[in-house]
């Protein structure tokens, strides 16, 4: 009778949009008693708006939007995509980028002009020792935006913020999981600050903030080693790793490729209220094997 029950587990969890992947994995999703999150894009939608643009001296919010724009072109990160919307709302013309490249959790870099432009994170600032105005940052930041800084020839020109939204499913899910007794943990690259107001929003047990991508599966090590049995949700490539090294690695569908082919399960619908569906769909199949 067992392999039925696994049969016909595996047509519903197709009609549900779950895709296993690995079976023994998902076997295992019975006795998990943590969930750990990737907050942008797998919390949150990944769709960033910029909110506010933050001159630091002379130069115009027009020339901050036109050299970050212009980076950001050539980046795949979700912030980058708020960005070049920004300016092309704004009718911003962009102009060539030479030798650019992403420092992993940090940002971008190029020429512009002859000149080096970063945008980057406020860990990079913070590590580079660069002052700015710490006020308007906090202020942002508390209210939930992530903020970037736009770097000429090393010298801070100005900090863009973005919001992004908030999943309401990543709320139902996260009460669903405490209703079950299972922990839930946010591991983000993102700021401490931001990281604590979505951790808010949706009630979340416990925050790991500002993790560079080596160190999510570090983390996610961590966790397991202090006993919890653990999945780990995510969307990025640098998701990736941690998803490997969890006990159930659970890609959001809309993510990367990368994600997914690293994952156990894939959210087909990428919304993290599956990620209970999942639990309960390895609980129900396997209790009724002996
Ligand atoms: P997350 O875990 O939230 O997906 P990442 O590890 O991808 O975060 O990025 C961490 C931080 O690095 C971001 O919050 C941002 O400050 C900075 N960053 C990464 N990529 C970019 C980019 N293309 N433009 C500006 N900042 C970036
Ligand atoms: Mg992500």
């Amino acid at each position: 009778a067992a392999p039925l029950v696994v049969a016909v587990s595996t047509s519903i969890s197709a009609k549900q949009g779950l895709l296993i992947r690995n079976r023994t994995n998902f076997e295992g999703a019975r006795n998990l008693n943590a969930v750990v999150f990737d907050k942008t894009g797998t919390l949150t939608k990944g769709e960033f708006g910029v909110t506010e643009i933050v001159p630091v001296e002379g130069e115009s919010k027009a020339d901050i939007l036109m050299l970050a724009a212009s980076l950001e072109a050539h980046s795949e990160h979700p912030i980058a995509a708020g960005i070049v919307a920004h300016s092309k709302d704004q009718e911003i013309t962009l102009k060539k980028v030479a030798d650019f490249t992403s420092i992993t959790g940090k940002g971008i870099e190029g020429k512009v002009d002859g000149k080096q432009i970063n945008v980057v994170s406020p860990g990079y600032i913070k590590s580079n020792g660069l002052n700015y105005d710490t006020d308007a940052f906090n202020k942002m930041s508390e209210e939930g935006k992530t903020v970037v800084f736009v770097l000429v020839d090393d010298r801070l020109v100005g900090m863009i913020a973005l919001a992004d939204i908030v999943r309401e499913t990543a709320k139902l899910a996260i009460a669903a999981l405490k209703e079950d007794g299972i922990h839930s943990i946010m591991l983000t690259g993102d700021n401490q600050k931001v990281a604590n107001w979505v951790a808010k929003q949706l009630e979340i047990d416990e925050v790991y903030a500002e993790v560079l991508p080596d160190d999510k599966a570090n983390q996610v090590k961590d966790i397991r080693n202090k006993g919890w049995r653990v999945a780990m949700t995510g969307d990025g490539v640098n998701d990736a790793p941690a998803l490997a090294t969890a006990d159930l690695g659970i890609a959001i569908g809309a993510g990367t490729d990368v994600a997914m082919e690293t994952a156990d399960v894939v959210l087909v619908k990428s919304n993290p209220k599956d990620v209970v569906s999942i639990i309960n769909l390895s609980r129900k199949t396997y209790s009724k094997m002996v």
